[in-house]
C-alpha cells in the first residue's frame, strides 16, 4: 500500500477555509520557514479512501476470530466505551477541586466495592497501569509487609515454571531471588518440589492460576497453606479472571493479594498498546501498604506507582461492565469462557492437546509429534490461518510445551464460530499431510508474509525517509 505522501499530487486539496477577512500580519523573518513544509496534497475523497484502506489492513475482534491465548481478545460491549466517553469523565483533571470530581471518586469507590467481593479481598488500588505493573505493586506489598515486621531474611520468591513470564520478571524487579519450581506431569505445581524450596528465606509465592497451560491447580489450598506455614505470603496472578470470576475467589483459596487485568477480563481491549489497569486487591493485613495518590491523605512514605489515580477511564469501563452483567452475568461469562475453550479443544481434529484433561479458559496444543510427521511447524500452521481469515493463536508460549499453539476462544464467541474454526484447523491438519511445502510458504494472501521477527522487534524501522 502506498504512503499518503506517495499519493500526494501537487495542487490537490480542499478549499474549506473562507477567504481571509482580517489584515494579514507578516511574521518576523527569523520565525519564518525557509521552505514550505512537505505536507501531502490530497482531496478529501483521496484522504478518506487512504485511511479506509489502511483500516482494512488491521485485524481486530470486530473482524473475526482472535484466539490469542493469555490475552483474552474478546468482544467488549459498546456501552462500556460510551460510558467512558461521557464528558463528565473525560473533561476532568486530577488537580481539579475535590467537590467537582466527587462522581469520579464514586466510580473508583464503587468499582473497589464490587471487585473486592469478586476476588475475596478487602481493599484495592487502581493505580497500576498494566498487569505486570500490578504484579510489581503486589510484590512490593509483600516486601513492605515483611519489612514492617523486621523480617529481613526473606529474600526469595517462588515461581512455578507454568507461570506467566511477567511473574519471575516482577520478582526480580522487586529485588528478590527467583526460585523456579517445575510442574508435575499433570500440569499442576509439583508439591514435593515446592516443599523442598520453602524455608525461612521464602518471602512468598506467585501463582498464575489458571496457569499458562490453562489448568486450575487442583492443590491450590495445600499450596497456599504450605507457603503460609513457612511464613511466606501468596500472590495470585489473576490477569485471566474471566476463567473463574463469580465462581471461585482467590481470597478463599488463601491468597494475600491479587492483580486483575481490567484490560482483559473487564471490558477494555487488551493489546494494541492502549491504556490498561492492573488493579491490585489485598487482604486487610496488607491494606495499609497499598499505593495512595499523593492527592489523598496518605502518610509521607506512601507507595505511589503511577501518577494520580491510574488510568481512570479503564475503571469506568470495568464498572459499567460489572453493573451491566450483574450477579448472574459475571459467573455466566466465566462459565462461557471455560465451556468455549473445552468445546473447541474437543472439536479440533488431529492436533493433540498438551494436557488431555478439562481446561479452563484456554488450552495448549502440542504440535511436536505433528511436526515430526509432516515437517510442518506451529509457525506454518499459524501463518496458514492468516490465509483463512483467522488470527493465529499465541504460538511458542508457554515455553514448557514445544511447538505450542495456545488458544483462548473467550466467552464472546458463538458455537457456530467455534465449529467453523474447528473445521479450518482440521483442514489445515489434512493439508499438512498432503502439501507441506504450501504451508511452509504461507501466508499466500497477506500484505506481509514472514517478516524477520527478531529484527522487527530489536531494530524497528518506523520512519520512512522521504
Ligand atoms: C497478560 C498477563 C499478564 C501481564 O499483563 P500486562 O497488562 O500485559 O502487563 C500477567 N499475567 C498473566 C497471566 C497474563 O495473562
Amino acid at each position: 500500500m502506498k504512503l499518503i505522501f506517495e499519493r500526494s499530487v501537487p495542487g490537490h486539496g480542499t478549499e474549506y477555509l473562507p477567504p481571509c477577512d482580517v489584515e494579514e500580519v507578516a511574521l518576523p523573518p527569523h520565525l519564518r520557514r525557509a521552505a514550505p513544509p512537505k505536507l501531502p496534497q490530497l482531496s478529501e475523497s483521496e484522504v478518506s479512501r487512504h485511511y479506509t484502506q489502511l483500516s482494512k489492513q488491521v485485524y481486530g475482534v470486530n473482524c473475526g476470530f482472535y484466539p490469542l491465548g493469555s490475552c483474552t481478545m474478546k468482544y467488549n460491549p459498546r456501552i462500556d466505551e460510551e460510558m467512558a466517553a461521557l464528558p463528565g469523565f473525560t473533561n476532568i483533571h486530577p488537580l481539579a477541586p475535590g467537590y467537582t470530581t466527587e462522581g469520579c471518586r464514586e466510580v473508583l469507590d464503587l468499582a473497589e466495592k464490587l471487585l473486592c467481593p469478586i476476588t475475596g479481598m478487602d481493599a484495592m488500588t487502581f493505580q497500576p497501569a498494566a498487569g505486570a505493573h500490578g504484579e510489581f505493586t503486589g510484590v512490593l506489598l509483600i516486601k513492605r509487609y515483611h519489612d514492617a515486621r523486621g523480617d529481613h531474611q526473606r529474600t526469595k520468591i517462588i515461581v512455578p515454571d507454568s507461570a506467566h513470564g511477567t511473574n519471575p520478571a516482577t520478582a526480580a524487579m522487586c529485588g528478590y531471588q527467583v526460585v523456579n519450581i517445575p510442574s508435575a506431569p499433570n500440569g499442576c505445581v509439583d508439591l514435593d518440589a515446592l516443599k523442598a524450596v520453602l524455608g525461612a528465606d521464602t518471602a512468598g509465592l506467585m501463582l498464575t492460576n489458571p496457569n499458562t497451560v490453562g489448568i486450575f491447580d487442583e492443590n491450590i489450598l495445600q499450596i497456599t497453606q504450605l507457603v503460609h506455614e513457612a511464613g511466606g505470603l501468596c500472590y495470585y496472578d489473576g490477569a485471566n479472571l474471566n476463567a473463574i470470576m463469580g465462581v471461585a475467589r482467590p481470597g478463599d483459596m488463601g491468597f494475600d493479594c491479587v492483580h486483575l487485568n481490567l484490560h482483559k477480563t473487564f471490558a477494555t481491549p487488551h493489546g494494541g498498546g492502549g491504556p490498561g489497569a492492573g488493579a491490585v486487591g489485598c487482604k486487610a493485613h496488607l491494606a495499609r501498604f497499598l499505593p495512595k495518590s499523593a492527592l489523598m491523605d496518605g502518610q509521607d512514605d506512601h507507595l505511589q506507582v503511577r501518577s494520580f489515580h491510574g488510568n481512570f477511564l479503564v475503571v469506568v469501563k470495568a464498572l459499567t461492565y460489572i453493573l451491566t452483567l450483574g450477579r448472574e452475568g459475571i459467573p455466566a461469562a466465566a462459565r462461557g469462557a471455560v465451556l468455549n475453550a473445552n468445546y473447541l479443544m474437543r472439536q479440533i481434529r488431529g492436533f493433540q492437546p498438551a494436557f488431555d484433561r478439562i481446561c479452563m479458559h484456554e488450552f495448549v496444543l502440542d504440535l511436536s509429534r505433528f511436526k515430526k510427521e509432516t515437517g510442518v511447524s506451529a509457525l506454518d500452521v499459524a501463518k496458514s490461518l492468516i490465509d483463512r481469515g483467522m488470527h493465529p493463536p499465541t504460538m511458542y508460549f508457554p515455553m514448557i510445551v514445544h511447538e505450542a499453539l495456545m488458544l483462548e476462544p473467550t466467552e464472546t464467541e458463538s458455537r457456530q464460530t467455534l465449529d467453523e474454526v474447528a473445521q479450518v484447523y482440521g483442514e489445515l491438519y489434512d493439508l499438512a499431510h498432503q502439501d507441506p511445502d504450501y504451508m511452509h510458504g504461507a501466508p499466500h494472501n497477506a500484505p506481509i508474509g514472514r517478516p524477520d521477527e527478531v529484527r522487527a522487534a530489536r531494530d524497528p524501522v518506523v520512519r520512512q525517509k522521504l
